[in-house]
């Protein structure tokens, strides 16, 4: 479920989504992705239900300026393609997240940011009004205060609610970046608490709001999740994967994956390294090939440790259609 306050042509990415190849016609892929996913970090405060990272024996690190130099070189050849920070970690705890922002944007390379929330101080919302980022979007999870805490662990509603508006004010007139917030909730939640009036409190604060269904497959096992997991995928349908037509996923460390629902790093769903692989090559490259056979053309996501677990390309959003007609609201 996805509202704009003016338009989905006010989304600096509009250019990305109104193309070719978006959601259509993508097959056979395009020479480059349309989107970079980086992860700055895999650090975070938190400790979400839903969260991979619970389980995750991946080593914890940094992205290094370096590294992230010569991956944004290669973006700059592409013209058009666009990075993301984001990944299995908060990235405005990388400590020099501005630094790193600011390599994006001298290379004139579209970026958007997503945060928690809670590590946004004026200085730093000052410093990406500045390098002119285009898009910073704070991730949430449930419709209230309640169903948030419940998820987000040890966060601080407060606090997120509080920089959402300082975000708000201090880009002004000129509303860059755009803001956008990402929640997603249990099926649970939505019985309890309406979408609409999720969306209608934050509108305006900022430009665009999505709602999303939590997936709890890759915490499954976990005490705390089996309460809600039947509920949570009952009945989903998968459709053919999208995803790997449209993105390539870069982890801290220059390991570069199909997409970014991994938070392991598995063998299984590596494409390649950087910088011993081209980000072209990974993502031209035979395994990125195979798992575009495998998943893209064919629904082969049971043999794939990660894919059989996936709640992309399934028919999750028809469950916000029925609570959009029960409330009298429609997208
Ligand atoms: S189906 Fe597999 S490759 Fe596609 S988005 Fe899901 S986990 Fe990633």
């Amino acid at each position: 479920m996805l509202t704009y306050l003016n338009g989905p042509e006010s989304d600096p990415f509009n250019y990305i989504y109104a193309s070719k190849g978006w959601l259509s016609d993508y097959d056979p892929p395009r020479p480059f992705p349309f989107w970079i996913n980086l992860e700055p970090t895999n650090h975070c405060q938190l400790n979400c239900l839903f969260c991979s990272r619970q389980k995750s024996k991946r080593a914890k690190g940094y992205l290094e300026l370096a590294l992230a130099e010569a991956i944004f070189d290669q973006v700059a050849q592409e013209p058009g393609t666009a990075v993301r920070f984001t990944g299995w970690g908060e990235p405005l705890l990388h400590p020099r997240i501005g630094d790193l922002c600011a390599l994006v944007k001298e290379r004139s390379i579209p970026l958007k940011v997503y945060t928690n929330g809670l590590n946004l101080s004026p200085a730093l919302m000052e410093r990406l009004i500045e390098l002119e980022v285009d898009d910073l979007q704070f991730s949430m999870q449930g419709l209230n205060e309640e169903q948030y805490l419940f998820n987000r662990v040890g966060s601080d509603y407060g606090l997120l609610v509080k920089n959402l508006h300082m975000a708000s004010e201090m880009r002004g007139k000129l509303k860059k970046p755009f803001l956008s917030i990402l929640t997603s909730v249990l099926a649970s939640e939505l019985k309890k608490a309406s979408p609409r009036e999720f969306t209608d409190r934050y509108l305006g604060v900022v430009d665009k709001v999505a709602i999303d269904l939590t997936n709890l497959n890759f915490v499954a096992d976990l005490p705390r999740v089996k309460p809600y997991l039947e509920a949570q995928s009952k009945g989903l349908r998968r459709g053919l994967c999208v995803d790997v037509f449209l993105a390539l996923e870069v982890k801290y460390d220059g390991t570069i994956e199909f997409c970014g629902q991994d938070a392991d790093g598995l063998k299984e769903h590596q494409a390649g390294h950087f910088p011993q692989d081209r980000l072209k090559e990974a993502w031209l490259g035979k395994a990125m090939e195979a798992q575009r056979d495998k998943v893209g053309r064919k629904l082969g996501h049971e043999a794939s440790p990660v894919c059989r677990r996936c709640y992309h390309n399934t028919d999750k959003y028809d469950m916000f259609k029925e609570k959009a007609g029960n409330d009298g609201g429609s997208e």
